[in-house]
């Protein structure tokens, strides 16, 4: 199936903060390729789109679901090293620009980034750990 990273036209498996989040960086991958790239149709080249693809398969297994902080604060990080540094040049460049482009967008995503999580490992550490007060 060919998808088409467009905002409004976007994946099919995502739903809620996880949609609007990949929603978001669709925006920046085509703000980002439309500088460094020969974009589709669709404002993506052929890499591009391959990461927004990547990246929707990573949110769909993100271990914190609805809550997980923003990917580029996330104490986990789930990307392989090359697609990692893909996204990360995508977010120095296009970040800056964001408000101008999508306003309400760069607004939802500081208040994205204020969110915070635990690795999951440490998280089930201080599950297993017995209380101060010895359960009592
Ligand atoms: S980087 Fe972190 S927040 Fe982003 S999808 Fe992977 S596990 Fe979830």
């Amino acid at each position: 199936m060919t998808r088409h990273y467009r905002y409004g036209v976007v994946m099919s498996t995502l739903s809620g903060r996880l949609r609007r989040e990949h929603e978001t960086f669709v925006c920046m991958a085509r703000i980002y390729c439309g500088h460094h790239h020969v974009p589709a149709a669709n404002g993506l080249c052929a890499d591009c789109e391959a990461l927004m693809q990547y990246a929707e398969r990573r949110l769909e297994k993100c271990p914190y679901g609805a809550d997980k902080p923003t990917c580029a604060n996330c104490p986990v990080h789930c990307y392989k090293p090359a697609p990692r540094e893909q996204a990360r040049e995508i977010m120095r460049f296009a970040g800056p620009r964001m408000p101008l482009r999508h306003p309400l967008r760069a607004l939802t995503h500081v208040f994205d980034k204020l969110r915070h999580a635990e690795h999951p490992m440490k998280l089930r550490r201080d599950r297993g750990r017995p209380s101060a007060n010895g359960g009592r």
